[in-house]
């Protein structure tokens, strides 16, 4: 195995992650459903970025605590976000200094705990004629940031710099730049490492199980009743508390024990280009010529991601989002001014996802100037964790289980260690995607699994771990959670089907009738809300907005 994939590979993983413990097979669907109805400490609803970082904090805490997600891990806004861990030099330009100064500080902090998978990501931010006021507003911006993380960089690169950080840039009118430094990740990997650590933790985590409804006692909840999305089997869970962790659907739960709605969904798309027509070697901030909002144009795993719009979407589907045609036109018309000698049009996107943002409603009159920052709130005993983003989840998490330890047993046995320390994960890329389980990934790969899975990044020993090892119920959940080849692989990865259908049959057991069956599933969902929308769909020309709240 080369030095890039992995080094200092540690096999069987590191002792505190011990692999078979985290293999999440059948067997250990099963055994963790039938140790379910009892009594728990703390039952997270909702598999995202929150609920995970809610159940390794609680777990970490000696405590009993089960998580449950509906679908699968990450489904919702945190595998569909733009990916960024960065402290928001927009939230700043708003005047959200708070927002800002967490996530600055949680960023760093990120880069240090999970090196690779949260990386640092150079951003520059191009200044052409007539933008002096742009100019100002955001030097004076950098200059707070700076303050905020205790370091003064050196932001101004005048057009010749600026022409060698990013040759397709438009030249004519070019002025100059703003360059700094922000982080990127892979979300759902990001989701799965937390999880992973959780259950490594003593914690306990079930996808495909919807919390159906709240058990409550002298008018407190007390408990949820599930139903197992897979065999239609039913069960009730007690706990101590219960935390809604449930995002964009926040409100559902809430809706529950009688509180009103406070939940803003709004939707966010993005397309992703091949490098081969799109290379990048640092993100650009492009301007809207609609809007004049921000969007960002970002290097990721061999392609280039663009996003995202900002749009009430109404209520929270129960499907999947999608991305508008409108949409796409507007993340196209942001490239055609400073990117134009690329001719990029929507032949060029390999794919596009939505996300729902859950944004905590305070009757701002456009979405983008809701504040992104987060709120618990303890109703009738339901704890709700709302809002944020997915750079702030350990804050959240942290908030949250302030909130629930008035209601908490002491813990009854030694807290977990927070995770091996700085520098004993493996270094390399199943080091950051895997964390200390790096060495067990390795270990079981077969030879022509150190191959790399098409023009991607990823390699057929990850396909092989996330089969074996990671609670894949569908090839939903393997091509564009665990892996990301659906979203990065034209016409979600149907170049490597067969190969992905000869490794499910091998790990999973699948016969060729469930091979059919999930292949044709994951063909309408990749032209459901993967693809560029036909014109000739009926879109609303407002790419789906409804009117803001009054
Ligand atoms: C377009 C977009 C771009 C973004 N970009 C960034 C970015 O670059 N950087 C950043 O820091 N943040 C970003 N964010 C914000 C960030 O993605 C979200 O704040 C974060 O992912 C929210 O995580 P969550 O766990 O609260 O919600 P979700 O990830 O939505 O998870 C909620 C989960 O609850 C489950 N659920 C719902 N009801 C039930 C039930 N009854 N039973 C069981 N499970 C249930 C759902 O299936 C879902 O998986 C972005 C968001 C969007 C939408």
């Amino acid at each position: 195995m080369g030095r890039d994939l992995v080094e200092h590979a540690v096999p069987g993983g590191h002792g505190e992650f011990p692999a078979a413990r985290l293999r999440w097979d059948p067997d250990h669907r099963e055994r963790t459903w039938s140790r379910l109805e009892s009594q728990w400490d703390v039952v997270v609803v909702g598999g995202g970025i929150t609920g995970a970082g809610v159940l390794r904090a609680a777990a970490r805490l000696g405590l009993r605590a089960v998580l449950l997600e509906q679908e699968d891990f990450a489904w919702g806004a945190s595998s569909r976000s733009t990916k960024l861990v960065h402290g928001g030099l927009r939230y700043l330009a708003r005047g959200q200094v708070g927002v800002t100064r967490e996530s600055v500080r949680e960023r760093d902090a990120l880069v240090r705990e999970v090196p690779g998978l949260v990386a640092p990501l150079p951003v520059l931010l191009p200044l052409y004629d007539g933008q002096a006021a742009r100019w100002l507003a955001y030097r004076s911006a950098l200059g707070a940031y700076d303050a905020l993380e205790g370091r003064l960089h050196r932001h101004a690169v005048d057009a010749q710099e600026v022409r060698l950080l990013v040759p397709p840039l438009r030249r004519r009118g070019l002025r100059g730049g703003l360059r700094y430094r922000e982080a990127q990740t892979d979300d759902a990997r990001l989701v799965l490492r937390v999880l992973r650590e959780a259950v490594g933790a003593g914690g306990a985590a079930l996808n495909a199980v919807r919390v159906a409804g709240l058990l409550r006692r002298d008018g407190r909840v007390c408990g949820v009743q599930v139903v197992d999305r897979l065999t239609g089997r039913e069960a009730e869970l007690e706990a101590a508390v219960v935390v809604n962790a449930t995002g964009a659907w926040a409100d559902r739960l809430r809706g529950q024990v009688g509180a009103p709605a406070r939940m803003r969904p709004v939707r966010g798309s993005h397309l992703l280009l091949p490098e081969w027509r799109f290379p990048l070697a640092m993100a650009v901030n492009v301007v809207s010529p609609r809007d004049g909002r921000h969007v960002s144009v970002v290097p990721w795993e061999g392609a280039t991601l663009v996003g995202t719009t900002d749009i009430d979407h109404g209520e929270v589907p129960d499907g999947e989002p999608c991305a508008s045609a409108d949409e796409v036109d507007y993340l196209l018309e942001c490239l055609q001014g400073p990117f134009r000698s690329l001719e990029l049009t929507a032949a060029d996107v390999v794919s596009t996802w939505s996300g729902i943002r859950p944004v905590v409603s305070s009757g701002a009159v456009a979405s983008w100037d809701e504040s992104r920052g987060h709120a618990v709130w303890e109703e009738e005993g339901l704890l709700t964790a709302a809002g944020g983003k997915l750079t702030t989840f350990r804050v959240l998490a942290r908030d949250v289980l302030a909130a629930a330890a008035p209601h908490l047993p002491t813990p009854g046995r030694a807290p977990a260690p927070a995770g091996p320390p700085p520098g004993v994960q493996p270094a390399g890329r199943l080091g950051a995607r895997f964390g200390a389980e790096a060495g067990a990934v390795l270990a079981a790969a077969h030879e022509e699994d150190r191959e790399f899975v098409a023009a991607t990044p990823t390699t057929w020993a990850e396909v092989r771990w996330s089969l074996r090892c990671e609670a894949v119920n569908s090839l939903q959940d393997l091509m564009l959670r665990r892996t990301r080849l659906g979203l990065l692989l034209p016409f979600g990865g149907a170049e490597v089907l067969d190969r992905v259908g000869a490794l499910c049959a091998e790990e999973l057991g699948w016969d060729a009738s469930r091979w059919a069956r999930e292949r044709s599933a994951y063909a309408a969902r990749i032209r459901a809300s993967h693809s560029v929308p036909p014109r000739e769909a009926a879109q609303p020309a407002d790419g789906g907005r409804v009117p803001a709240p009054a």
